[in-house]
């Protein structure tokens, strides 16, 4: 287990897509801000996952990195259990990686429909079912904290997939919050309105802007800063929470 400066045992957080967008400024924002070890993941931007960490450790934190596809289940236990076998249990882990396949219902197609479900729903249950057992044996508080949408909440045409697929994340989420309330393990859900990063980089901005009060889009910074809290001690009485970082959108 990685140690600070003065030698006390620091806390690991998981940060699943943290090579880009929400995720990096997440890991960022912990390895840089937090008393953590911070694990940056990725499926393929290796480079990207690597500059990330180095970033972190040269601004004082520390870092590592782990590759695997959050929709494959064999491989994500494979990859985890070997982690966790040398690096101890994790603390708090970010479940932010995730996709769009965007169409209108009658065009989706199977595959379309299958791989969004697979990566945003099936990454709740492939990533955190190698890391429960261990996290509970550690017997410390604990966070998990789940990135869905605000289209999971209100759904958003085009999206019926992913709509879908990040309600249940919401539902995951507030089940896996109850279930581990008496472990001091906290669960709670951020629902990220209109947020510049790759993901958005094609849409219809200024026409999507009009429905957001604030009258602007999210950075992944304003993202982070809430994660970051609900990964600190000060959020110990915070639990089963679905919160927006939306610029009021609803
Ligand atoms: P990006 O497309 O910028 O980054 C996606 C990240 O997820 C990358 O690190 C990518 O890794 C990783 N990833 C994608 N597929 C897989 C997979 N199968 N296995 C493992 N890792 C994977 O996305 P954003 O930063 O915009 O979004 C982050 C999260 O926030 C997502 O869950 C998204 O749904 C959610 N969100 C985003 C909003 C926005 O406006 N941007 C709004 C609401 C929610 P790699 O780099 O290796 O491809």
């Amino acid at each position: 287990m990685a140690k600070n400066e003065q030698g006390n045992e620091l806390e690991r957080i998981l940060v699943t897509g943290s090579s880009r967008g929400i995720g990096r400024a997440i890991a960022l924002f912990l390895g840089q801000r937090s008393a953590t070890e911070v694990v940056v993941h990725c499926v393929n931007k290796v480079a990207e996952a690597e500059a990330c960490c180095e970033e972190i450790r040269n601004s004082g934190g520390q870092a590592s990195c782990l590759q695997f596809d959050v929709s494959n289940r064999e491989q994500a236990a494979e990859v985890l259990t070997a982690d966790i076998a040398s690096n101890g249990a994790y603390y708090g882990v970010v479940l932010n990686a995730g996709i769009t396949d965007d169409a209108i219902f009658p065009a989706m197609s199977g595959v379309a429909w299958d791989k969004v479900i697979a990566t945003n729903l099936g990454g709740f249950y492939n990533v955190l079912s190698p890391l429960i057992m261990p996290m509970i044996r550690r017997r410390k508080p604990g966070r998990i904290v789940t990135i869905s949408s605000a289209s999971g909440e209100m759904g958003n045409p085009g999206q019926a997939n992913y709509s879908a697929a990040k309600a249940g994340i919401i539902g995951a989420s507030k089940a896996l919050a109850l279930e581990l309330a008496s472990r001091k393990i906290t669960v709670n859900c951020v629902t990220p309105g209109f947020i510049e990063t790759e993901m958005t980089a094609d849409l219809p901005m200024e026409q999507l802007l009009q429905g957001v009060p604030l009258g602007r889009a999210g950075s992944a910074e304003e993202v982070a800063s809430l994660v970051n809290y609900l990964m600190s001690a000060d959020s110990a009485y915070i639990t089963r929470q679905v919160i927006a970082v939306n610029g009021g959108l609803y």
